[in-house]
């Protein structure tokens, strides 16, 4: 639960946003405990506070939803028992890891996986998939990457999901191997816990182990329970219980707490709030069992999320800072590095070890800035006024001494709004006048000295 403190922020925030996060409460959503909302309208100080879904924001796949105030029909709890029910994973995740004991056994032509189903088959069931898509002779190799296997989750909203592209997942396990990491914590990282268990279990003096924690079930067929932990980042939930919960306290705290680094890749769209809640959870399970030493030390984590989070991020974890590594996807068009001719990915690292420890790869063009003790991309230089390489896209910013600060190259000086803005803009204070001619009553795309002059001036 969000301290007090945090309400009144919520509260304070709700005059701006509708939709608002609370707190957790414990319900009956499949998907664990939701967590409780504000909706409002603009202005109103009072909201309606209702209950909904954690993970789901999308209604469509969770339809959890009930009024902070609203009694419950006995019809509607069975109901919603029924529904629970049914979005239940057909087998237990110890079920399949007794499936998969068989299916290893198995000989590579009966080795199938059910593409409809994204389930490993065995023999007795390939009846049942008869009329499903089916992928055969399953090698070992497939088995110890199962991220290739399952196809991406698509949703938007809820459970998108963006594999690291293979630069990108080996610079970050050579970045934990050379910081000395024995154990990663691999929050909703599929691929990265892959290749670390993939290669623990080929390379006799590979020492690292990865413990991942994900919503999507999926993995469970490939992994021990000591291996993968089904859980919701959102509010820190152990859909396995209290053995679950034992099983990452346990990881986390052997060898006395260290040499483990905590790895997250949320979704995007997740609640900045909710997820830095849960990673303080986790943080907290950490060091209560941590012996002595590190009294004041925190768990060390990489958080990696879009650069415009920066803040939203600091406000949680102060002692965070942001990489300029730019973190690329294999099935994300546009999140592609950039020399490849493809956008630049907009997705960073933040952490809370020392900036200068972070070393990133000199080969991709990113430099040591002696001045600010950290690695930074080749564009971005360090600005004399700031005293920092302020550049947070990889462009070359440029200083505004308007703004007393650094800015994006395409943005420039509007008078009327008073900092620096796209050209194309529409103004904070139509009132205050156009952006072209600076009279009022009309706002820039309207101007009608613009539409005289032709494009050509802009
Ligand atoms: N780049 C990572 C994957 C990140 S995609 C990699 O290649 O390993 C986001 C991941 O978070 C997915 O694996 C998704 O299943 C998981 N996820 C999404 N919502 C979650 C939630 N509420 N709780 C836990 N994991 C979640
Ligand atoms: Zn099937
Ligand atoms: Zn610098
Ligand atoms: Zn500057
Ligand atoms: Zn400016």
């Amino acid at each position: 639960m969000l301290s007090s403190g945090s309400l009144t922020l919520a509260a304070e925030a709700l005059k701006q946003i509708c939709w608002c996060l609370l707190y957790v409460i414990v319900c009956v959503c499949p998907l664990g405990p939701a967590l409780l909302f504000v909706k409002t309208s603009r202005g109103k100080e009072e909201g309606r506070r209702f209950y909904a879904c954690s993970a789901c924001r999308d209604r469509k796949d969770c339809n959890f939803f009930q009024w902070e105030d609203e009694k419950v029909s006995e019809t509607r709890l069975a109901a919603r028992e029924e529904y629970n029910r049914n979005r239940q994973p057909f087998f237990t995740h110890r079920q399949n890891v007794e499936r998969y004991r068989n299916f290893v056994l198995l000989p590579l032509s009966k080795r199938r996986f059910c593409q409809e189903c994204q389930q490993l088959l065995l023999p007795a069931e390939w009846e049942k998939h008869s009329d499903h898509q089916f992928l055969c002779d399953i090698s070992t190799a497939q088995l110890k990457s199962p991220s290739q296997l399952l196809y991406p989750l698509e949703n938007k909203k809820t459970n998108a999901q963006y594999l690291f592209a293979d630069r990108s997942c080996q610079f970050l396990l050579d970045l934990i191997i050379d910081l000395g990491f024995r154990r990663v914590l691999s929050v909703g990282t599929p691929r990265l816990h892959e290749i670390i268990q993939s290669k623990a279990s080929q390379e006799e003096d590979f020492r690292v182990r990865s413990l991942l924690l994900d919503i999507d079930f999926r993995y469970s067929q490939f992994y021990a329970e000591d291996e993968f932990c089904h859980y919701n980042m959102f509010n820190h939930y152990f859909f396995g219980g209290e053995a679950a919960r034992e099983t990452c306290r346990k990881f986390l705290c052997q060898d006395n707490g260290e040499r483990v680094i905590m790895v997250t890749d949320p979704p995007f769209g997740g609640l900045v709030e909710a997820l830095a809640s849960s990673f303080k959870k986790l943080m907290a399970m950490w060091k209560e069992t941590e012996k002595e030493g590190h009294n004041n030390q925190e768990m060390p984590m990489f958080w990696i999320f879009p650069y415009f989070f920066e803040s939203r991020i600091l406000e949680f974890f102060p002692s965070f800072s942001m990489m300029d590594y730019q973190v690329d996807y294999d099935n994300h068009a546009l999140y592609k590095h950039g020399k490849t001719g493809r956008r630049q990915s907009p997705v960073r690292i933040f952490t809370n070890l020392t900036p200068s420890m972070i070393v990133l790869p000199v080969e991709e063009g990113y430099r040591f800035c002696a001045l600010c003790e950290r690695y930074v991309s080749s564009g971005n230089q360090h600005c004399e006024i700031c005293n920092s390489c302020t550049s947070k896209d990889g462009r070359r910013w440029k200083h505004c001494v308007l703004c007393k600060k650094c800015v994006k190259p395409s943005w420039f000086h509007c008078s009327n709004c008073n900092r620096c803005a796209l050209p194309n803009h529409s103004c904070e204070r139509t009132d205050a006048g156009c952006f072209v001619c600076g009279r009022a009553g009309h706002k820039r795309s309207a101007c009608p000295s613009l539409s005289r002059a032709g494009t050509a001036c802009q």
